[in-house]
């Protein structure tokens, strides 16, 4: 067989129905670990009657394990419940492309047949504008295969357009989420009403963020509005303003178990202070980036490019959770309104 037929009978075969339906069975196994709260990655194994003899999400974030790609995870529970025959006879399909270290994993499992959706390049393109983008270039995954002592048959890309479409529907909805992805009602009245605090410190002559503290049945325990212009300080953020009322008048129980609520995603500075102050769970509206994107280098609020508060709070010594953004569209209102006017 020379290289051309090859190339056919790998990656450029006609997918057959059974093949169709298992590989868009991991797409909405991808799907369904975003709904979970992880990142969209899917995978299932069947036998070669098509019947699915296992599945995998990705659980990366709950698992609290950057390694728990969906195509390993898959590999891990293969080698611990199938046998090799059945590892050996059956195949691995996979809503994206394997990195390097998921196609070891099939290599080292005894998998010889894989087909994925879209290819690691599809998903780099969509990744790369994201800040907290950590995917590899990638060697492609044939390339490895390749430098095993058997014959992997390897079948992609197919149906990139649906396998991307949960990818670029995920970093639209702004990536990866802590499982708290839609918030209650409870959560979102509160951070309604830190809008409205924003909303209140442009009427006492500041700018326009709010945040407030809440105890977990939902009862309001301090506001804090920015007070950059009245209090003549560009540290008076609503949310450090908050934290330093928070450490002063509460006690370290009442703050471990509140949330914060706040118009906008914290900076830098306001997520330490949420680190240092002792708090556990916070909910902001509007992104910095979208906020960037307002303001511009505007005097009064030259906005940080910004390393993405879940960066700064996901760096301490303990789990903190964050839910956002969220109320894009109200969070953002008073900002168009307000940078236009004020020099
Ligand atoms: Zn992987
Ligand atoms: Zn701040």
């Amino acid at each position: 067989m020379g290289l051309v037929s090859a190339l056919m009978t790998d990656s450029m075969t006609e997918l057959s129905a059974q093949d169709e339906r298992l590989l868009r069975r991991s797409i909405e196994v991808s799907a369904s670990a975003v709904a979970n709260g992880n990142m969209p990655f899917g995978a299932i194994m069947a036998d070669p009657d098509g019947n699915v003899l296992l599945e995998a999400e990705n659980t990366g974030i709950t698992g609290r394990n950057d390694l728990n790609h969906a195509e390993t995870v898959l590999m891990n529970m293969a080698v611990t419940t199938l046998t090799p025959e059945q590892i050996a006879t059956a195949t691995l399909y996979t809503s994206c492309e394997p990195c390097a270290m998921c196609a070891g994993a099939m290599y080292w499992g005894g998998l010889n047949r894989m087909v994925y959706g879209m290819s690691e390049i599809d998903l780099l393109e969509i990744t790369s504008a994201d800040p907290d983008d950590q995917n590899m270039r990638g060697v492609g995954c044939r390339n490895i295969f390749d430098t095993g002592q058997r014959y992997i048959e390897v079948s992609g890309p197919h149906l990139v357009e649906e396998a991307s479409a949960v990818h670029i529907a995920f970093w639209a909805a702004g990536g990866p989420q802590d499982p708290t992805l839609e918030l209650s009602p409870h959560d979102e009245a509160l951070l309604r009403r830190a809008i409205d605090v924003a909303t209140r410190s442009v009427a006492n002559g500041n700018l326009p963020f709010g945040a407030l503290l809440a105890d977990p049945d939902g009862n309001v325990l301090l506001e804090a509005e920015n007070s950059d212009i009245t209090g003549k300080s560009t540290l008076n953020h609503a949310e450090t303003n908050l934290m330093r009322l928070a450490v002063s008048n509460l006690t370290a129980e009442q703050i471990a178990t509140a949330t914060l609520y706040t118009s906008c995603e914290p900076c830098a500075m306001c997520s330490g202070s949420m680190y240092w102050g002792g708090l556990n769970r916070m909910v902001y509206g509007m992104s910095e980036h979208h906020l960037l994107e307002i303001t511009g280098a505007h005097h009064l609020n030259p906005t940080m490019r910004g390393v993405g508060c879940r960066n700064v709070l996901h760096s301490g010594q303990r789990r903190i959770e964050v839910s956002g953004p969220h109320l894009i569209e109200e969070a953002s209102q008073i900002h168009h309104h307000y940078w236009g006017t004020h020099t």
